[in-house]
């Protein structure tokens, strides 16, 4: 059986059981009862096979990984079991399992596994510790017999506890002990948690216990175990996040306020929106980790994990109650307890704030600008067997094409780059036949297949390669192969790779903006029929000085719905009645035009696709676009600059600022996730899901979060237009923020893709 296979068995097998009862009213029993668990249900869980899953086979145990304790967990989190398969079904099996054999861990292990025992890990003594420290706890051996003086908090499982692994000290050394509940000196006291669970905090007075192990390696086996168990407990948060969602989603759909259900407003839509996103996050997150775990990276896998994951349950739960307005607040309705359990498990083993800190001190050092291998690459050749070379081996050959033919002093450039800053590369790339990665050969283009497209972008990407005015290979190209005429490709592709054509995207007008099927720009034809008339104006025009032609909407049917009367045009920017006129954008810089039309002839084998179905032909292009406007590179680049500026001001030592920091680069690396598993999706050729809406959104405020960050700490210099260059800074400070400023609004705006979102992910009522 695949690990996939393995994974999905579990999942399955825990939703049928756990929804085979009412976990939440068992949630709500219990919680009468002072806070335990029920012994029946957790001899189930043993019989299921949910206990052994980390424990090798040798041992009695199933030998799986902890993929498949996340799925468990995530449909614990989903049901809300009340059981505690966390603290005793993950964290003290876990530990065991990495201990030496010997008898006293092999009889406990096979007991924990049978159901017949239930046991937890004390191993903190003050809040917030992270890592297992030599505490106040001491121990004194007898033989085998150990006996333990000092006080261990927030141990959990309490009531109902067979008893406890605890951690103290024994002669200078890291030590473990098993104390039975009843253990004489031992004092129990327990606190209802907010879940209604219980806590327990443990004091031992000389209290009767048994060594299990000592020295570094138990140590590292608990160190261990405390890893897999936040895993576990992300994973549950994960789906206490997503059922939360769920949830909510439904509620707004059938409450009704002001004569119409409140999932109308756009208010709440909006908010639910966010709350999506983090559900995402937490998923591309969780999945990520999972991939990526080895021995090495474990520490830094688990604190990523519950970091995001807490933040999403907590945020998403909280929203949930706002939105259920005053019944979310009552104990009766389920949405509460999605809420409390969610603040228990974020508070559990490290918060949220210290495991984003602990996460960023366990990553390697920045990896500075791409370099190429030095490796020997010369072989250009556009028409090589792209399906069959190695990605690593692809990826080498585009960074030592960008090494031996970009410009150096273009790498990173603040703005949006002309025509003429550009031109030279755009050649350059044309002669060595590199320009259309993404066209056909029959086209001219390299028909690289979708994995080595996204690689050649990233890389492209990594090495701070200025965006060329590309619309037309990006846009035209694609629109032409699919909607155009064999004498439209052959007229215009070969001049778009040729550079002689410099294409622009006429479709915003001053009225026709987010909502752009009002355009009104007007194409009538002529009385031969063989030539539109153009009248008009277009706006917002990127690269609109540069253009020389221009791919437009254009209403050519006023008497039908507005979507179905537009259609798409081809225009050469230099036919008599065209005004052009720059715009220059707060940042000073030259980007967009306003392009007016005045009888403007453009002949009738201009029009690309049918008469009035342009708009069929804009949407086309939507979800590729939507992919790489959600690319995290101006997240990373900024990031960078952010921990350029730490470094020249000196501001590793602030604690307010590396937090804020450790949270955008956590922002950061889970955009990353979230856009890897999209674009998994375009590589495999599969449609894109229109969840990939959330890129966009994500992508640009944590960019504009990062922006403001960079600003607060240049201080003085947020206050200078250009590149401050001096002995103490060495940044354009300003550029980010002004950058994302128009991202935010170009390509659909934010507002408007989380009406999208929604409308067609969560299903919320117009
Ligand atoms: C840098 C830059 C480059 C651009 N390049 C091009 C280009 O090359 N070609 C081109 O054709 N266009 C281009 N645009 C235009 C861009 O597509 C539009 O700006 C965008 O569609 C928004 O339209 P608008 O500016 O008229 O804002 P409006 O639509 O007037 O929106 C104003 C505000 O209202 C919000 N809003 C509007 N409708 C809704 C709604 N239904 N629900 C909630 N909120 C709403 C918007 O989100 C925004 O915050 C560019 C824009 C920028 C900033």
């Amino acid at each position: 059986m695949s690990v996939s296979e393995s994974i999905g068995m579990f999942r399955d097998s825990a939703n049928d059981f756990l929804g085979s009862a009412d976990q939440r009213q068992r949630v709500r029993a219990l919680e009468e009862a002072g806070g335990g668990f029920d012994r029946a249900t957790w001899a189930q869980l043993a019989e299921l096979g949910w206990l052994s899953i980390l424990v090798p086979e040798a041992d009695g145990g199933l030998g799986l990984g902890i993929a498949e304790v996340a799925a468990i967990a995530q449909e614990a989190g989903r049901h809300l079991l009340p059981e505690p398969l966390v603290d005793a079904g993950v964290h003290p099996i876990a530990m065991l399992a990495r201990l030496p054999s010997g008898d006293l861990r092999d009889a406990l292990l096979a007991r924990l596994l049978a159901g017949d025992a239930v046991a937890g890990v004390a191993w903190q003594e003050r809040a917030g510790e992270l890592d297992p420290c030599d505490g106040a706890t001491r121990m004194r051996l007898t033989g085998e017999a150990a006996s333990l003086t000092g006080l261990k908090r927030f141990v959990r499982p309490a009531l109902g506890a067979d008893g406890w692994i605890v951690s103290a000290t024994l002669d200078g050394e890291f030590a473990l002990a098993w104390l039975e509940a009843g253990a004489p000196g031992l004092r129990v006291e327990h606190q209802a948690g907010v879940d209604g669970t219980s806590t327990t905090t443990l004091s031992f007075e000389q209290a009767s216990g048994q060594l299990l192990a000592r020295g570094d390696a138990a140590r590292a086996a608990l160190a261990h175990a405390t890893d897999l168990a936040r895993i576990a407990q992300g994973a549950e948060l994960a789906g206490i996040a997503q059922r939360s969602l769920e949830l909510t989603c439904e509620y707004l759909r059938t409450r009704e306020q002001f004569g119409k259900p409140i999932g109308s407003f756009q208010a709440l839509q909006h908010r639910l929106v966010d709350g999506l996103i983090q559900v995402e996050l937490s998923q591309a997150c969780l999945r990520e980790g999972l991939q990526s775990l080895r021995d090495d990276n474990l520490g830094s896998v688990a604190s990523r994990i519950k970091a995001r994951c807490a933040q999403a349950a907590t945020e998403m739960t909280r929203m949930a109650i706002q939105l259920h307005g005053a019944i979310g607040t009552t104990n009766e309705y389920d949405i509460g307890l999605y809420f409390k359990r969610a603040m228990a498990l974020a508070s559990r083993l490290g918060n949220p704030a210290s495991h984003r800190l602990r996460w960023r001190r366990q990553l390697p050092a920045p990896a500075g600008a791409a370099q190429a291998s030095g490796e020997a690459i010369e072989d250009f050749n556009p028409h090589q067997d792209w399906e069959r070379m190695p990605e690593a081996r692809f990826r080498a050959l585009a960074r030592a094409l960008f090494a031996r033919h970009y410009p150096e002093h273009r790498r990173y450039m603040p703005y949006r780059q002309s025509w003429a800053q550009s031109r030279e590369w755009y050649m350059t790339l044309s002669r060595l036949g590199w320009l259309a990665p993404a066209w056909p050969r029959q086209f001219g283009g390299m028909g690289l297949p979708p994995d080595k497209l996204i690689a050649f972008i990233e890389e492209s990407e990594a090495w701070g390669v200025a965006r060329p005015p590309d619309q037309g290979l990006v846009m035209v190209g694609p629109i032409l192969m699919r909607f155009g005429t064999e004498e439209q490709r052959q007229r215009f592709l070969p001049k778009v790779l040729s550079g002689e054509h410099v294409w622009t995207q006429g479709y915003s007008e001053p009225n026709a903006g987010s909502d752009l099927a009002a355009v009104r720009t007007e194409a009538v034809l002529d009385a031969s029929g063989r030539h539109f008339i153009v009248n008009g104006q277009k706006t917002w025009t990127t690269w609109g000085a540069d253009g020389t032609h221009m791919f437009m909407l254009v209403r050519t049917d006023k008497t039908v719905k507005k979507q179905a009367g537009i259609s798409f045009l081809l225009v050469d920017l230099k036919t008599p009645g065209i005004t052009v006129r720059p715009i220059r954008n707060i940042a000073a810089e030259q980007e967009c035009c306003e392009v007016f039309f005045d009888n403007v002839r453009v002949p009738r084998e201009n029009l690309v696709g049918e008469m009035n179905q342009g708009w069929t032909v804009a949407k086309a292009l939507l979800g590729f676009e939507r992919l790489f406007t959600g690319s995290p590179k101006h997240s990373q680049h900024t990031l960078h600059q952010v921990e350029r500026i730490a470094a020249q001001r000196g501001l590793q030592d602030d604690p307010a600022f590396m937090a804020q920091l450790a949270q955008l680069q956590l922002d950061t690396a889970d955009l990353g996730a979230a856009y890897a598993g999209f674009a998994e999706i375009a590589k495999r050729g599969d449609a894109i899901p229109p969840s990939i809406s959330m890129l966009k959104i994500w992508s640009t405020e944590t960019w504009e979060r990062l922006a403001l960050l960079l600003v607060e700490a240049a201080q003085d210099y947020a206050s200078i237009r250009d590149h401050c260059r001096n002995d103490e800074i060495d940044l354009h400070v300003v550029a980010p923020l002004f950058n994302v400023l128009g991202a935010k609004i170009f390509a659909g705006s934010n507002e408007i893709q989380r009406n999208i979102l929604a409308k067609t992910v969560l299903e919320l009522p117009s």
